[in-house]
């Protein structure tokens, strides 16, 4: 089964992601942590994607788009996958439908995290994620905290703010590019009758956790 997370960032992509992983068995893949292990550890493909994301831009598809390709060929993945992050624009999607026929898959279900524009930028401001790229919870510092203060709770690692969250120009040229580029993708897959939209707020106490447990319960 192939799941895609859609919505701007900070909306809880990677918290439902990670929660549904869990309790599926599909791996989350998520670029933006395979960009960030990369940038870690100093490979060529991190080195390349570096200046892009820390200035808050897409990440070429002639490095993004057989990353993923790659990763959907691992044994793990062999059930499907929960892409979070990718596809981004509606070239990526077109690829990405390409490449999942070639392996006689298809997207199964796109879900759309929706959480209005205030909020967004308050729940990126506040993250923090633990450094250990095989762990990397993500704690919002108001909404979950961690019990001790900068100190992950599943692993003991520091938790750092990302770079691209702390610093606004950043934040805004991603909330634009994901308004000009990604958003179209929400009636691209709304046609294909495969979208769920999902609405996370602190005004209607609806948060990630809670998106994550329906999809369970729907999956079951
Ligand atoms: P994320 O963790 O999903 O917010 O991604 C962090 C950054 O990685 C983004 O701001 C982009 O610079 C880059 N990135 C992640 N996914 C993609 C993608 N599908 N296409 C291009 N760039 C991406």
């Amino acid at each position: 089964m192939i799941i895609i997370m859609l919505g701007a960032q900070g909306t809880g992509k990677g918290t439902v992601a990670g929660i549904v992983s869990k309790e599926t068995g599909l791996p989350q893949v998520s670029t933006g942590d395979i960009f960030r292990k990369n940038i870690s550890e100093k490979t060529e493909l991190g080195i390349a994607a570096d200046k892009y994301i820390s200035s808050g831009n897409l990440v070429p598809d002639e490095i993004t788009v057989p990353m993923v390709k790659d990763r959907l060929t691992w044994e793990d993945a062999k059930n499907g996958v929960i892409l979070d992050g990718f596809p981004r624009t509606i070239e990526q999607a077109e690829k990405l439908d390409k490449m999942l026929e070639e392996m006689g898959q298809k997207v199964d279900l796109v879900v759309n995290l929706v959480t209005p524009r205030e909020e967004i930028i308050d729940r990126m401001l506040t993250r923090r994620v633990c450094t250990n790229q095989d762990c990397k919870t993500t704690y919002n510092i108001k909404l979950s905290p961690p019990k001790v203060e900068g100190i992950c709770d599943k692993c003991g690692s520091q938790l750092k703010q990302r770079e691209d969250d702390s610093d606004p120009e950043a934040i805004n040229r991603r909330l634009e590019i994901y308004e000009e580029k990604t958003s179209p993708l929400v009636e691209y897959y709304d046609k294909k009758g495969v979208l769920s939209t999902e609405k996370v707020s602190v005004s209607i106490n609806r948060m990630g956790i809670d998106v994550a447990n329906d999809l369970i319960e729907k999956l079951r």
